[in-house]
This record gives C-alpha cells, sequence and structure tokens, in this order.
C-alpha cells in the first residue's frame, strides 16, 4: 500500500487514542520495527523511547518471541476457556506463581489492563457481599492516578485529567485522596497518611478496596512516591477490612528496578493486576491475582463463583508469548540493564533542566521524566522528536522516556539528545 493513500484512509475512517476524527495531528506510519528502531515508511528511523507505552521491553520483532508465537500459531490460535484449559495457560500460571510471593496464587487472565482493573474491583465487591458487607461497593484511591479506560477503571482515574465531568451522571462518585506528599527518595512524615487515615475512619465502611499503582503513577502524573505509604496504606486496610489492589500494569517486570514496584516496600496487596509488559508488548494479555483466602470467601458468596469470563480468556497464542517473554526477562540480565539506563538517564537526562520552559526532571528504574512548566503543543513537538530520529509521545505537560531494556548507551544517548534538541528547537534555548 502506498504510504499517502494509507494515511489518507486512516484519517478518515479510524480512530486513535485520545484523538478526534480527521485530526489534524501528526500521524505516522510505521512499515516494521526491530530492536529499539521503529521504521517509517517514508525510510526514516527512530528510536524507540516509548515501548509501546511501557509493552514492548525486550524490543520489537524478537526471535524467541516470533518462534514461541509461530510454535504456537502451528498448535491453535484460540480456544474457549470454559471447560478447557491448555499449555500456554499453565505454563503462564506456573510462572506467575513463582515469581509473586505467597499468598499470590490465583490467577485470573483477561484481555487488557482496563479489564484486569475491572476484574480486581468487581473481585473487592463479590468478597465484601460474601462476608456480609453488602453497604461496601466504593473505592479509595489517590489524585492522578491512571487505571484505564473502561468504565469503573475510569472512575478511579484521577478526576480532572480522567474527565469525570463529562460522564458525571453515570460514573461512580469514589474517594479521591490527595497524591502523597512524601516524594520517592525524601524522608518520611506521617502527615502523608492523614488524609487516608481521616477517611477510613469516616467512610471505612462504604469502602470495599483501595486502588494504588504502587510506588510509580504513570499515565496520570508521572509521579514518584515514597515507598513507606504503602506501608502506612496496608495497616489501615487491615484495620478497617478495606482490600487493597496494587496496579502493577505499568510498573510490573522490572520498569522501577525492581521485577514489581510493590518489592520497593515489601508490601503486598490482596489483589494485583498485570497487563502492557506481560507479553513483552505482542499481543494484549492481563492477569489479576489474588490469594486463596480471598478467592474461597468470594465463591462463598451469593453466586458462588466470581462473575466474570472473557470471550479470549486465557488466550493461548498471548499466554505461550507471555510465557516465553517472561523467561526471556529472567535469562537476561535485566536488573542491570535498568540500573545501566538510570544512571544513564541520571546522567544525560538532567541537561534539560537548564530549558526554562522545564519545571523538573525526575528519573526512576527505566523511566526518565521531563516535566514541563506549561502543557506542550503536540502538533509541533511531534515532529521535531521524529525529525531528531526519536520516538517520544508527550501528554500534557510530560515528556517521558521509557525505552526497551536492550536500548544501548549509545542508542540511549542518541534518544536523550534528540529529545532534548527538540525541545530546544521547540522552546528556544532559554
Ligand atoms: C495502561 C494502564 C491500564 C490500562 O491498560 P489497557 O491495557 O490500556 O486497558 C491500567 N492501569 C495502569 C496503571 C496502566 O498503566
Amino acid at each position: 500500500m502506498n504510504e499517502n493513500s494509507l494515511l489518507q484512509f486512516d484519517r478518515q475512517h479510524i480512530w486513535h487514542p485520545y484523538a478526534a476524527v480527521n485530526s489534524e495531528l501528526p500521524l505516522f506510519a510505521v512499515q516494521r520495527a526491530e530492536g529499539v528502531i521503529i521504521q517509517l515508511m517514508d525510510g526514516r528511523q527512530l528510536i524507540d523511547g516509548m515501548s509501546s507505552w511501557w509493552s514492548a521491553i525486550h524490543g520489537y520483532n524478537h526471535p524467541r518471541l516470533n518462534q514461541a508465537a509461530t510454535q504456537q500459531l502451528a498448535q491453535m490460535s484460540h480456544v474457549m476457556f470454559g471447560g478447557l484449559t491448555h499449555e500456554p495457560a499453565v505454563r503462564l500460571a506456573q510462572q506467575l506463581v513463582q515469581l509473586l510471593p505467597a499468598p499470590l496464587d490465583k490467577i485470573f487472565f483477561a484481555d487488557s489492563g482496563s479489564v484486569a482493573v475491572e476484574v480486581a474491583m468487581k473481585m473487592a465487591v463479590q468478597y465484601q457481599q460474601a462476608r456480609g458487607e453488602q453497604q461496601r461497593y466504593k473505592f479509595a484511591t489517590i489524585r492522578a492516578g491512571y487505571h484505564g479506560d473502561t468504565w469503573h477503571a475510569m472512575s478511579v482515574c484521577d478526576p480532572v485529567t480522567g474527565m469525570h465531568s463529562l460522564f458525571a451522571k453515570g460514573l461512580p462518585v469514589q474517594y479521591f485522596l490527595p497524591q502523597p506528599c512524601v516524594k520517592f527518595d525524601e524522608i518520611w512524615h506521617d502527615e502523608a497518611i492523614t488524609p487516608l487515615e481521616e477517611l477510613l475512619a469516616e467512610k471505612g465502611h462504604e469502602i470495599a478496596a483501595l486502588i494504588l499503582e504502587p510506588i510509580v503513577q504513570g499515565a496520570g502524573g508521572m509521579y514518584f512516591y515514597s515507598p513507606q505509604y504503602l506501608v502506612q496504606a496496608k495497616a489501615l486496610c487491615e484495620q478497617y477490612g478495606i482490600l487493597l489492589i496494587f496496579d502493577e500494569i505499568a510498573t510490573g517486570f522490572g520498569r522501577t528496578g525492581k521485577l514489581f514496584a510493590y518489592q520497593h516496600a515489601q508490601v503486598l496487596p490482596d489483589i494485583m493486576c498485570l497487563g502492557k509488559a506481560l507479553t513483552g508488548g505482542y499481543l494484549t494479555l492481563s492477569a489479576t491475582i489474588t490469594s486463596q483466602q480471598i478467592a474461597e470467601i468470594i465463591c462463598s458468596g451469593e453466586a458462588k463463583c466470581f462473575m466474570h469470563g472473557p470471550t479470549f480468556m486465557a488466550n493461548p497464542l498471548a499466554c505461550a508469548i507471555a510465557a516465553e517473554s517472561i523467561q526471556l526477562l529472567l535469562d537476561s540480565d535485566w536488573q542491570s540493564n535498568v540500573q545501566r539506563i538510570e544512571q544513564q538517564f541520571k546522567q544525560e537526562l538532567h541537561a534539560a533542566q537548564m530549558l526554562s520552559a522545564v519545571k523538573e526532571v525526575r528519573v526512576l528504574g527505566a523511566i526518565g521524566v521531563i516535566e514541563m512548566k506549561q502543557a506542550v503543543n503536540m502538533a509541533t513537538l511531534q515532529l521535531r522528536f521524529v525529525k531528531n530520529g526519536v520516538w517520544v509521545r508527550p501528554f500534557g505537560k510530560l515528556v517521558y522516556l521509557m525505552p526497551p531494556f536492550i536500548i544501548q548507551p549509545h542508542e540511549l544517548s542518541q534518544l536523550i539528545a534528540g529529545t532534548i534538541q527538540a525541545l530546544r528547537e521547540e522552546y528556544g534555548n532559554l
């Protein structure tokens, strides 16, 4: 297909994420991708700074993941999960059970991160009902979070950036706490937990669960907060009979420097959500994981089962690739890779601090964030990134980099330099 007609047809007929139809914003056609390189149809090669939204941790077109896919295709791409099971699902579940600490060993596979969050929220409500706590159906969370785009996942996203007013009449109203005011590497002080203490003392009896992105708030603000917040939140949840849900969809599989972000605090949730990098960025798949005890209580309730079952549950092709992706991660020296990326971000990304349009530069694991003082102009800035040979997709005030873990030092230098150069061109050298 010719590039121009492809782009033209796309503009006329296809929606893109958070975009208008017939949008005037720049759009680029991709020919192929390999390693950390995204090649456009016009031949230009871009260094990938996004891992396709946290997912492509091993880079694109990986021979081992390709092989896992083709092998599974020769068996079956899909078969229903009601009454049937298969090796890819069992193998993947075995790996997850091994990676996660003891009580978290009951796994529900679903189609996407948002659905994993819906599943976690439904589990929490069914759990409370089975315990005779019918009045507990609300959720508490912190502001500037992001948990997905489906209805109840959206209800726990930040009310402002998630545009709750737009859906106000139909959207459940949840309890929002301020962002934890102690940052990741700051000294803890107890006032940071006071809002949660006060909320639970007053409304705890209505709340089924507290849902958090542990340590790193992703798409809602790219903010890193103190592990101690999780320690205190866990104790309060236990005190008030509230389940704790960790949404590790963005943070899971090494991105923050630990395999899972809860490990920064060594606090276990009652329910955990995984997605994004689960399949190494090949296919959509998610998992919601809980304990034997919670699963038993859920299934002792009125329905006698958990009330959810997607058509493509535990899709064999996705599970086979996910199992291989986890093996690939464990076989690799991912921890040194992430540390190396973190060091290089700390050394090179801070040059962006010199620009007067930049408010703050922050780094954790393989995540580098440049927070601007004002929201960026996507139309002009996106073109400048591409012109400088990098694929970076900012949102609002945030320009952030989270490359595949396999990125080499010289490629990362190019990525960082291209990003800063584009900002210089956009804002001038001042
Ligand atoms: C991306 C994301 C989701 C939603 O996942 P989708 O696969 O896009 O539905 C949920 N929670 C967090 C923390 C995410 O980063």
